[in-house]
């Protein structure tokens, strides 16, 4: 992971990858692949772009980045993502 520079200024940009926000989380979303319809409306509505799909498919979710906020699980339709406490990871 990078570090803070000094006064919390970001000194070379496009580094976010950089920064696995992940470890924030204490909740994390899991996706139910029979449940889920591929309408990609969770995909919208993640604040950290990490729901993964490919040619209309979900493919899951990217556990780096995500931070557990739980919006995709509000969102889906379908009722097929679920939220699950760290703990359980
Ligand atoms: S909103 Fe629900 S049904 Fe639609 S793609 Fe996301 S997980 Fe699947
Ligand atoms: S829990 Fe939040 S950050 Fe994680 S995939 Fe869902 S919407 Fe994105």
């Amino acid at each position: 992971m990078g570090e803070v520079g000094f006064g919390g200024n970001i000194l070379n940009d496009g580094n976010s990858r950089e920064f696995k926000t992940g470890s924030w989380r204490n909740r994390y979303p899991v996706h139910l692949k029979e449940k889920c319809k591929n309408c990609m409306f969770c995909v919208g509505y993640c604040p950290d772009d990490c729901i993964k799909h490919k040619d209309g498919i979900l493919e899951g979710i990217d556990y780096d980045y995500c931070k557990g906020c739980g919006v995709c699980a509000k969102v889906c339709p379908f009722k097929a993502i679920e939220m699950k406490s760290s703990e359980e990871e």
